[in-house]
């Protein structure tokens, strides 16, 4: 728990039920380490005799679904994880410490990537994860070719398949991934973004300024579709506090939700944003504006992890468009994209100047 955070922002981090590792993630001390802090707050921990996960979990539906949501696993980050793949439009690699998440948002994008029961899995063996980044130094193919970002040098995003800060508490991951970047001297920057909020142990490493955190922030009238998450004033806080600890910091507004009310939801949201960032000294602020979407994949899966959300996911009000791996996905309608795009470009220009918008999406 974050114990200088002001009294109602504080929240408890997320505690598994169990925890079950692998044989050869006890071969990597960041893995046993993970599992000792594990045991220390009596969570319980299996070591399993070999590397398969036994779940072992319930045929009901429901039940599957929160077994699954309340495990905990330590495996080694299979060979393909250590050969780094782009990913647009945020960085030039994509670098992954864990796979699921603890929350229960009802937009998930994790719902149409992941296969099978949404149990968090995260990786022990961190020396040859890091060990694998220098190869990509000066390669990257995405923001390193975009004229208005190559200054940020080979950029590599953390937050892929995961929420790293909701495990932080637990795994120290992400803190060993920032010590790794501070002492990297290159011209190399770490990208990873939440919706939670308890940044302690992050604000006094040896950063270096080459990591960015991003809040992830929606109004607090959307925090119905975010079960398990920190309150989006707290991840603005916490995003303060890692700009005046000297961190480069990014708003990512995702997803954007055309509900009704959407103008004064957002105009109220980008507000308390520079509300929140005001008078912070050297603030590097940039924006990364991300729309709801969904595929019929996701759809499927959210649709019965979630049935009694009241998210709009209706194919009949979307536009239908292609994905780059040939699939489908459904976005807004070309008419109401162009307001949202009009619109969030306009309030954040007024609002919080401050703020580079990197893309829109
Ligand atoms: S915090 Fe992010 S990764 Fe976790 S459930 Fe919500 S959308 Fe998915």
């Amino acid at each position: 728990m974050d114990r200088s955070a002001p009294r109602e922002q504080r929240r408890r981090s997320w505690r598994p039920r169990q925890l079950l590792i692998t044989r050869s993630a006890r071969d990597h001390a960041h893995g046993r380490a993970i599992a000792e802090r594990a045991a220390t707050l009596g969570i319980s921990v299996t070591e399993l005799p070999g590397n398969q996960l036994r779940l072992g979990l319930p045929d009901d539906e429901r039940r599957a679904y929160a077994a699954a949501k309340s495990t905990l696993a330590v495996v080694n980050a299979p060979p393909s994880k250590l050969r780094l793949q782009p990913i647009a439009p945020s960085a030039d690699w994509r670098v992954d410490l864990a796979e699921g998440c603890p929350a229960h948002c009802a937009y998930c994008y994790l719902a149409g990537s992941l296969k099978g029961p949404p149990i968090t899995r995260v990786y022990a063996n961190l020396d040859e994860i890091t060990a694998a980044l220098p190869l990509y130094l000066g390669q990257g193919r995405i923001t390193s070719r975009s004229a208005a970002r190559a200054h940020e040098g080979t950029t590599f995003e953390a937050s892929c398949y995961t929420d790293p800060l909701a495990l932080e508490p637990l795994t120290g991951s992400l803190a060993a991934l920032i010590r790794f970047f501070g002492a990297w001297e290159a011209d190399v920057q770490l990208r990873f973004t939440s919706k939670f909020a308890d940044v302690s142990s992050l604000l006094d490493l040896p950063h270096g300024g080459r990591t960015r955190m991003r809040a992830s922030i929606n109004p607090p009238a959307y925090h119905r579709f975010e079960a398990g998450t920190d309150p989006v004033a707290a991840r603005l806080r916490a995003l303060r506090r890692m700009a005046e600890a000297g961190y480069k910091v990014g708003l990512t507004i995702a997803p954007i939700i055309a509900a009704d009310g959407w103008r004064d939801a957002y105009a109220a949201l980008i507000a308390a944003a520079a509300e929140q960032l005001r008078d912070v000294p050297n603030l590097d602020l940039t924006a990364e504006l991300i729309t709801h979407r969904f595929t019929p994949g996701s759809r499927e899966v959210l649709t019965s992890w979630y049935p009694g959300s009241d998210l709009e996911m209706d194919p009949e009000q979307r536009a239908e468009k292609r994905t780059k791996f040939a699939g489908t996905k459904f976005v807004y309608p070309p008419e109401l994209m162009k307001d949202l795009k009009a619109f969030f470009h306009e309030e954040l220009a007024a609002t919080l100047p401050q703020a580079r918008i990197l893309y829109w999406t």
